[in-house]
């Protein structure tokens, strides 16, 4: 009773232990991206923990300043990474979103009333009636393939090439599989393609694919990002019945694979548990099998690490050893700095991250200079059309590892497994 009254008391209801455990040190400052472009205290993390505070502990109010720093955050959780205190900065923000999503636009918003509803309602056919209900995605995508050939979409909006071949030809599945690819909702509408050198390579290993029944194409990844927790969880409920069984979970979607690690956290069951334990990244589970073989090139690719692989998934240098099997593979010398694709910031958040990325670009270049853009490998779909977005060649480590697999058709220089490199 005492703790449901303080939760109606608290605007934000985030845990004060999390809440008050930064010390405002500032050793998180430098791996923000949104300080990085702006410098502002107020788009930092120890200025937003500092306005969750204010708002939390001592009544300020949930005005238009406090929304704006808070959308303003790319949710990269660089600064959880980098925080020596320990403080669960995504478990802050994730509350936070979570009461803004609840709480009415504020009256003066500098988006004016119509707008802010027409932007709610943007939002809630995105999110509820679209994402959820892959039929109606697909829909869409093939109005934004027609777009495309009229040449209505322009190229720095990011969308891949949408070709009528690929989408019209669903994906195979094994019998009796050893492991599912999990295919997701906006990448299998976008980027079926990656997919499909995906199951080339796990098929490589001697695995038998499966894909997810019906109702498991959206994991609700983006609907966490935004606050909407009631129909992430009803996301997650959906996808873990989709795959059942014991066979391994592979992802080929960074933060897809971070939302669905996380889904014992999310609901709390010992189903939602075992289920997580069964996620994997796709080159965390590639560069597990002892059987791939692949041709090796000199050919430089650039590794862009997406945060959600690095930051929490922890799987990034699982891509570094599956891709040094076969190509000359360059890091980026800023740390990991995100690239300010976020989930849907980039839509929401043009500016800034347009902003982060061109930072996030000049780093890549520098890793491989000389007059032609380098070829980047990026594991999240949403960093590489982001960063396609900005003139890149972006691939997805499956695409490049597909390229080299040992066939006849390719000439016979080294061959290595996995197991030998890493
Ligand atoms: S979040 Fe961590 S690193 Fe950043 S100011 Fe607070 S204690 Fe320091
Ligand atoms: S999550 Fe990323 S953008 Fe947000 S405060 Fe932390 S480092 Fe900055």
């Amino acid at each position: 009773m005492v703790e449901r009254q303080r939760e109606v008391e608290r605007p934000l209801a985030l845990d004060e232990d999390e809440l008050v455990a930064c010390v405002a040190c500032g050793l998180c400052l430098p791996h923000c991206p949104t300080y990085r472009v702006t410098g502002l205290e107020v788009a930092s993390p120890r200025g937003r923990i500092a306005a969750m505070r204010a708002v939390e502990l001592d009544g300020a109010p949930m005005d238009e300043a406090f929304r704006d720093a808070m959308e303003a955050c790319v949710q990269c959780l660089g600064c959880e990474a980098a925080c020596p205190s320990g403080v669960a900065f995504g478990h802050l923000m994730e509350g936070t979103r979570q009461a803004l999503h609840r709480a009415p636009m504020p009256p003066k918003s500098r988006l004016g009333a119509a707008t802010g509803r027409a932007r709610r309602s943007g939002e809630w056919v995105a999110y509820v009636v679209v994402l959820p209900r892959h039929g109606v995605l697909l829909a869409l995508t093939w109005v934004a393939w027609l777009a495309q050939r009229l040449r209505l979409v322009p190229r720095r909006f990011g969308l891949p090439r949408l070709t009528r071949a690929s989408l019209r030809t669903p994906l195979d599945a094994d019998a009796d599989p050893d492991a599912f690819l999990f295919t997701g909702c906006v990448m299998d509408a976008w980027q079926r393609d990656v997919h499909r050198a995906a199951l080339r390579v796990l098929r490589a290993t001697g695995a038998r694919v499966g894909l997810p029944g019906p109702g498991g194409a959206c994991c609700g990844a983006l609907h966490l990002h935004a606050g909407r927790i009631k129909e992430a969880r009803r996301l997650a409920r959906r996808v873990i019945r989709s795959m059942p069984a014991d066979g391994d979970v592979v992802v080929d979607s960074a933060g897809c694979g971070a939302a669905m690690k996380d889904y014992g956290r999310l609901l709390d069951t010992d189903e939602a548990r075992a289920f997580s334990a069964r996620v994997f990244d796709f080159s965390e589970w590639v560069v597990a099998q002892p059987a791939l073989e692949l041709h090796t090139t000199d050919q430089v690719v650039v590794i862009q690490d997406p945060c959600h692989l690095r930051h929490v998934q922890h799987a990034d240098r699982a891509v570094h050893t599956v891709l040094a099997m076969a190509y000359e593979c360059r890091d980026t010398d800023d740390d990991g700095l995100c690239c300010g694709a976020g989930g849907a910031y980039s839509l929401w958040q043009p500016a800034l991250a347009r902003r982060i990325r061109d930072r996030k670009v000049a780093a890549i270049r520098a890793a491989a200079p000389g007059k032609n853009a380098p070829v980047v490998a990026s594991a999240n779909p949403g960093c590489a059309m982001h960063l396609g977005g900005g003139g890149l060649d972006v691939r997805h480590p499956a695409e490049l590892l597909a390229d080299r697999l040992s066939n006849d058709t390719m000439p016979s220089d080294t061959m290595k497994g996995p197991r030998d490199r890493a």
